[in-house]
């Protein structure tokens, strides 16, 4: 981790107040805790999204905040659905984050041997037992909301008998879901997760990490509070679904003969407007091929967010910003690059880019000639120091900036109207040239040579100034612009997620021409493309091709949204 990520890891929460660092707070002072530890538990079973660096951040920023540590943690328990791939993943994806675990690394594996200790423990003290039952008859017997549950069969089983069906269960005598382990709690209890749940279960499936050794498996509840106990985990933070978990997590710890007692809260989940944070969504997208991969820039994974040039200090603001709460909400995708916006007007080198091209001929300047100019690399870090862009008789501006009849708003380039062209000469629009179908193919143009580097000394004002490059000069290259994966806030909300997919949220510009210092744009450093927005360069990049993604348009919606909302009072 650079110096920089870890100094930025240790803002995350600086100043943050919120009801966990309360109670953490809380904790540490009333003696109850005598030093902070948390974990990050992903499930190795996909790549890693926004909603994780939430509570990545959260996990690491209560712990350093605090003087304590945080592990990371692979909830690894269903072997069928995990891979080597994302275990790999996870790990490079945390450190990019700028979160370090230290020595403390541990996979739910790691105590499989503990957990099945645990198991025979509680069936020696009648709390649970193996029953033959099938998946779907355990479905029945269970109840509803509304209705108790009804007691298998198998519930009354002897001790003995049970231990040693689950040690044959163990030795592999039986199929897939021939039988299963059941803590025996409570099958009238207002709470479904403890009509007797299901802590073991029978899978023979080759695991990631432990191999062949196991064809019986923990599930996440009777793994992820022992884990947390064995680690020595104080406050294990969780989203609000696995609230109904929690008295199954505080019946399993106070039943079993656990070395130190964890105790579980829960947060908000991230909710982003345009997009999906489920991972069984984003693999789909994936596998069907509506993106071009876990690292596709349009998703919201870390892989995705890096490709697209969002620096992780800009998630780690986002994720402060956004505060942690008990209360679901849907978060708006422009305060994100809002964050990204802000870093990189202070970080970003500018540069000149024509995306949409239009030739210029200036008709006065020498044929041949060639002179360069200076310009500013960053005007918010004078450090950052200037560079020169050469200048010659033709040049390419943006289609954009030249219309043949202007509204009256319009300050660019028009018939007979002078601009600056940024960094050199004032222009004047003298003839646009046509196609045989009427469209604008090139502007002739005339310079006034007393205004290189930009003013008139007769003291005469032009409107606009817009950016340019030097046609002999400039490199060619493909963007790539963006919008949200989808059209609606939240997708799926009326019918199939697929639907609402946004079938132009990836736009290709293929003949775009860049200043000629672009072509050393080191591989991943963001640049801004004056008045275009923030970029960085893609992977796809050949030496002789660049490429650049957008990470987020130069205007910024954010601070429209904020007003919006405070007129409304909210
Ligand atoms: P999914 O529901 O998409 O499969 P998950 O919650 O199962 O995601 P895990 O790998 O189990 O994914 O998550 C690791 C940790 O990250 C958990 O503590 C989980 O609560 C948290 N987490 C997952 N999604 C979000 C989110 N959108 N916002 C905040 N925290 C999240
Ligand atoms: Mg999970």
């Amino acid at each position: 981790m650079s110096d920089a990520d870890s100094a930025a890891a240790a803002e995350v929460g600086e100043g943050a107040r919120d009801f966990i660092r309360d109670i953490v707070r809380a904790d540490l002072a009333a003696g109850r805790s005598e030093s902070v530890v948390t974990r990050f538990p992903p499930e190795p079973n996909g790549y890693l999204h926004i909603g994780h660096a939430k509570s990545m951040c959260l996990n690491f920023g209560v712990a350093r905040e605090s003087g304590g540590r945080c592990h990371l943690r692979f909830d690894d328990t269903n072997p069928v659905k995990e891979e080597h791939e994302y275990i790999e993943a996870i790990e490079a994806d945390v450190r990019w984050m700028g979160f370090d675990w230290g020595a403390h690394l541990y996979h739910a594996s790691d105590h499989f041997e503990t957990l099945y200790a645990w198991a025979e423990h509680l069936i020696q003290a009648g709390l649970a037992y193996v029953d033959d039952l099938s998946a779907e008859a355990i479905r029945e017997y269970r109840g509803t909301l509304t209705e108790p549950g009804k007691d298998s069969p198998y519930r009354e089983r002897p001790a003995e008998e049970s231990l040693d069906l689950f040690r044959r269960m163990r030795a592999g005598e039986f199929p897939d879901g021939a039988r299963v382990l059941r803590a025996r709690i409570d099958m009238a209890s207002g709470n479904m997760n403890l009509r007797d749940p299901v802590i073991y279960r029978i899978l023979h499936a080759r695991h990631p990490r432990t191999g062949d050794a196991w064809c019986i498996y923990p599930t996440y509840d009777f793994a992820h509070g022992q884990s947390d106990a064995i680690e020595g985990v104080t406050h294990s933070l969780c989203t609000l679904e696995f609230e109904d978990h929690r008295p199954l997590y505080d019946w399993l710890i106070a039943n079993l003969p656990v070395p130190t007692v964890p105790r579980q809260y829960e947060f908000a989940r991230l909710n982003l407007a345009y997009t999906v944070l489920s991972k069984r969504r984003l693999i789909q997208l994936v596998e069907e091929g509506h993106v071009s991969g876990w690292d596709d820039p349009r998703m919201p994974t870390l892989r995705g967010l890096r490709r697209r040039g969002f620096p992780p200090a800009a998630i780690r603001d986002f994720c402060k910003r956004i505060g942690i709460a008990k209360a679901d909400n849907l978060v708006e995708v422009a305060l994100l690059e809002h964050c990204a916006r802000e870093l990189l007007n202070k970080t970003a080198a500018r540069r000149m880019a024509v995306l949409r091209p239009l030739k210029v001929v200036i008709e006065n300047y020498p044929e041949g000639q060639t002179e360069t100019l200076k310009a500013i690399n960053n005007p918010e870090d004078p450090s950052a120091g200037t560079r020169q862009v050469p200048f010659s008789r033709e040049l390419y501006i943006e289609a954009g900036d030249f219309m043949e009849a202007p509204p009256k708003k319009f300050f660019r380039l028009a018939p007979g109207r002078e601009v600056r062209l940024r960094y050199a000469y004032f222009i004047t629009c003298r003839e646009a040239v046509k196609d045989a179908a009427g469209e604008v193919t090139e502007l002739r143009c005339t310079y006034d040579p007393t205004t290189r580097g930009g003013d008139a000394p007769d003291g005469r004002k032009v409107k606009g100034t817009i950016h340019w490059v030097s046609a002999a000069h400039a490199i060619s290259a493909e963007v790539r612009l963006y919008d949200h994966l989808f059209t609606v806030p939240v997708p799926g909300k009326t019918g199939d997620v697929l639907d609402d997919l946004n079938p132009d949220s990836l736009t290709v510009l293929e003949a775009c021409r860049l200043e000629p210092s672009l072509s050393q744009a080191a591989m991943g450093a963001p640049v801004q493309f004056e008045r275009q927005g923030y970029f960085c360069p893609d992977p796809d990049a050949t030496p002789e091709r660049p490429v650049f993604n957008r990470t987020v348009a130069l205007r910024d919606t954010w601070a429209k949204i904020q007003k919006k909302s405070q007129k409304r009072g909210g």
